[in-house]
């Protein structure tokens, strides 16, 4: 058996299941035909991010299944296709559902095809921010800190850059 962290997002309608927030429920039930579905964060809204305009909606599931990554890839895939998610389409574009392996019980699964833990995790405050909510001791092994020491991290309050700073550090 294997613990995944799975990532949800959405930012475009379903014709049957209405906006991205009920398109990212919806999935998070069809998750169970995967495995056990052992808890799912609130789903929360963020700013568009890249080319598309779209308001996305993002959450995140622990996910226990049978599955090794690359079969749970290729169901992930599959449930993508199911809810209308077209395949070539725009990367960072607009999307039915997207669905990626954040992390899972077996550390690193490196592969160009699925690269786990995901590359751009830790910068991305719309999967830690709802990873804080099922999964706060889950210890990145890339880094070593837990998704709560990622998500302070990346919300930490930095004051602004001052321009002696832009010239590079100050040797000691
Ligand atoms: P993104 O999620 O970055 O917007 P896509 O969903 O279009 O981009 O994914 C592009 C490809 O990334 C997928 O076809 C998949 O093979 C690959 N990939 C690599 N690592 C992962 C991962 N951890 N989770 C999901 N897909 C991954
Ligand atoms: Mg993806």
């Amino acid at each position: 058996m294997h613990r995944y962290l799975i990532g949800l997002g959405s930012n475009r309608p379903h014709h049957r299941h209405g906006p991205p927030r009920r398109v990212l429920i919806a999935a998070m039930e069809r998750l169970g035909a995967l495995g056990e579905v052992a808890a799912t964060s609130p789903v929360v809204t963020s700013a568009p991010l890249g080319p598309s305009l779209r308001r996305y909606a993002n959450a995140v599931a622990v996910l226990d299944s049978a599955l090794e990554p690359p079969a749970l890839l290729a169901e992930l895939k599959r449930l993508e296709r199911r809810f209308g998610r077209r395949s070539g389409g725009q990367r960072w574009g607009s999307r039915v559902l997207d669905l990626d392996v954040v992390l899972w019980s077996g550390g690193f699964h490196v592969d160009p095809r699925l690269m786990v833990p995901h590359p751009r995790f830790r910068e991305r405050a719309f999967v830690l921010g709802p990873a804080l909510a099922v999964a706060p001791d889950w210890r990145d092994p890339l880094s070593g800190l837990s998704l709560r020491q990622l998500h302070a991290r990346l919300t930490r309050p930095r004051p602004l850059p001052k321009a002696a700073r832009v010239a590079g550090p100050v040797a000691q």
